[in-house]
């Protein structure tokens, strides 16, 4: 076998929905090392498969490297640096739905990043497909296959079926043959972050090593985040002593969490930077815009995230981690949303929120997240941060103070608020004076009963609810 031929690095882009998570499912059931350990126990965004002991390529006793890349186009970000870690990369293309914009966008990403790739036609178990038609349009993007001019080989699966799955895996160890990708474990480390992360064993990084080898006390950094490494575990969790060329790893020791697409370096200073736990501030919003505070489990997911907001969500805070009290805080102050994507949102926090009238939304799919988001901004952003019900009124000089009692979220003085009766709206109005027994207050909360005289002097009546809305 060649000297230091390594696993090669393989990423699957393509269009959402044309089957890439499925294609990558069905490789790893159909990998023999995993079945033999029982299946990926955790996702360290990047998982080593081994081929069939028959495999004839000089490749095969090396295994491929996979990393998981997630499909929606706010991954994007990543996405683009997944090519750029990756040495081979797989297109995948459904037989029944063709070239699509995303097809367009990661053929342009592969031809950036210079790298070799194979078109996987998915799906072919659909009486729908149209494996020629597809070959077509992508031959219009300028794809030029094999036996047609060019060297791209094209390989028909059904993930569903678990068919053409083993070709894939050949014709990945061929094209890593013909290209000798290699890594020398003695060698300068080179590896890359593809994703990273803080959680309870503190702050870790995943990553792919393309050169050299990581071990356990090394020390190393990633641009400029320092890290000592403390453990080590592969992509089955497993904890391990050391990690070569061509295997994908979790490194925990990092000082700070280091960004996505980081290059990693065995040149070990400890010097600070890496992606910043807050997210720029900004003060002044716009007519139509929305505040939102982020929360993402993993600077990776929060980076994707703000690279692809919508123009009129202003992200005013968050950043890596679980929701915190600070963060509702905040949101009340500037009336913003709380948006978590894969975070967790403590039971005491989530009290807060409802206490201070802030809303928290958690997310575990991106798509699902921009959905409310643009929800959000089509409605115009009434949202309802408080009520009080009328419960009584009494005459103060010649106005009327009306006696009310929050029953969800809180009334602030300076809110606009909304007069109802039943789903009538009465009219707009703004408090001048709020008290709670003799003394002004500023706010009131759930539960809590006050007296205010609003302007303009609307004839309110008992049952009436004022209703605080967000503008
Ligand atoms: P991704 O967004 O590219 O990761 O796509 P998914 O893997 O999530 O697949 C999208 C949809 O296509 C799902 O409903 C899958 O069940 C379906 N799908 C994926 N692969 C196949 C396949 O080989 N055959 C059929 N019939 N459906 C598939």
């Amino acid at each position: 076998m060649e000297k230091n031929i390594r696993a090669p690095i393989v990423t699957v882009l393509g269009h959402v929905d044309h089957g890439k998570t499925s294609l990558l499912d069905a490789i790893r059931k159909t990998n023999v090392a995993t079945k033999e350990v029982g299946g990926i126990t955790q996702s360290i965004g990047a998982s080593k498969i081994e081929l069939q002991k028959d495999s004839f390529t000089s490749a095969a006793g090396k295994g491929i490297t996979f990393i998981d890349t997630p499909g929606h186009a706010a991954f994007s970000k990543m996405r683009g640096r997944g090519a750029e870690v990756a040495d081979i990369a797989v297109l995948v293309v459904a037989a029944d739905d063709g070239v699509k914009p995303q097809t367009k966008e990661a053929l342009e990403l592969i031809k950036e990043a210079k790298i070799p790739f194979i078109v996987a036609i998915t799906k072919t178990d659909l009486p729908s497909k149209n494996i020629e038609g597809a070959r077509g349009q992508l031959e219009k993007e300028g794809v030029l296959f094999e036996g047609r001019g060019g060297d791209t080989p094209v390989v028909s699966v059904s993930a569903k079926e678990e068919k053409g799955i083993k070709e894939l895996l050949e014709t990945i160890a061929v094209v890593a043959e013909v290209h000798e990708i290699k890594g020398d474990p003695g060698g300068d480390l080179e590896a890359v972050v593809i994703e990273s992360s803080k959680d309870k064993r503190g702050t870790f990084a995943n990553m792919v090593v393309r050169n050299g080898t990581l071990r356990i006390g090394n020390l190393i950094q990633a641009e400029n985040v320092g890290c000592k490494i403390r453990a080590i575990f592969d992509s089955r969790g497993v904890s391990v002593k050391e990690v070569l060329p061509g295997e994908p790893a979790q490194i925990l020791g990092f000082e700070e969490i280091p960004p996505v697409g980081a290059k990693v370096t065995n040149k070990g200073s400890l010097a600070g930077g890496g992606v910043k736990n807050e997210v720029q501030k900004v003060d002044k919003l716009s007519e139509g815009q929305i505040a939102v505070i982020l929360k993402a489990r993993s600077g990776g997911s929060l980076e994707a995230l703000v690279a692809s907001l919508p123009p009129n969500i202003v992200v005013i805070g968050g950043g890596v981690g679980d929701v915190n009290e600070s963060d509702v805080l905040s949101a009340k102050a500037s009336n913003a949303w709380i948006f978590a994507f894969e975070s967790n949102v403590p039971a005491g926090v989530l009290k807060l929120a409802k206490m201070e009238g802030v809303h928290i939304e958690r997310f575990e799919i991106i798509y699902e997240l921009f959905q409310r988001l643009e929800e959000l901004l089509k409605k115009g952003q009434v949202e309802v941060l408080g009520k009080a019900q009328v419960i009584t009124s009494f005459p103060f000089n010649n106005k009327k103070i009306a006696g009310c009692k929050v029953t969800s979220g809180r009334i602030v003085k300076t809110d606009n608020l909304i007069l109802a009766r039943g789903e009538k709206e009465i009219g707009k109005v703004k408090a001048i004076s709020m008290k709670k027994q003799k003394t002004e207050i500023t706010e009131a909360k759930g539960g809590e009963e006050f007296g205010i005289i609003f302007e303009p002097q609307l004839d309110f009546e008992v049952g009436d609810v004022l209703i605080s809305v967000r503008k």
